[in-house]
């Protein structure tokens, strides 16, 4: 991996950092007024949501509900150091480069796709 490809990739996982950070405030506004319904088991807050297009909605809080718990922020942190110490593109299982494809489609991975499948199959 040269000097090139780790800048590509750390400005590729500095803007998805960025863009979540972003996203998870605009979501803690939002949600502030329907915490208490939400823990109390009603549902029925989503009718009270402003309307901003249905789809556009679902699909943003699925992807906003993934990242909530930080295990999304938590592998691209993870993925930085990695670049940081110039681990990053090498699979931490086998230790050989992990494809550029791959990389592009799954920047945060840290292991090769036969050792992923290993991996679980274990599970
Ligand atoms: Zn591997």
């Amino acid at each position: 991996m040269t000097k090139q490809d780790l800048e590509y990739f750390k400005n590729l996982l500095e803007t998805k950092r960025t863009s979540i950070v972003k996203d998870l405030g605009t979501l803690q506004s939002h949600s502030m007024q329907s915490t208490s319904a939400e823990s109390s088991g009603d549902l029925t807050y989503s009718d009270h949501m402003p309307d901003l297009g249905s789809a556009t909605m679902e699909r943003e809080k699925a992807f906003l509900f993934a990242a909530r718990d930080g295990a999304y922020l938590d592998q691209i942190e993870a993925a930085l150091t990695r670049i940081q110490n110039r681990k990053f593109g090498t699979c931490r299982a086998c230790k050989a480069p992990i494809p550029r494809a791959r990389l592009e489609a799954v920047p945060t991975t840290e292991v090769c796709v036969p050792c992923k499948e290993k991996q679980n199959k274990s599970v």
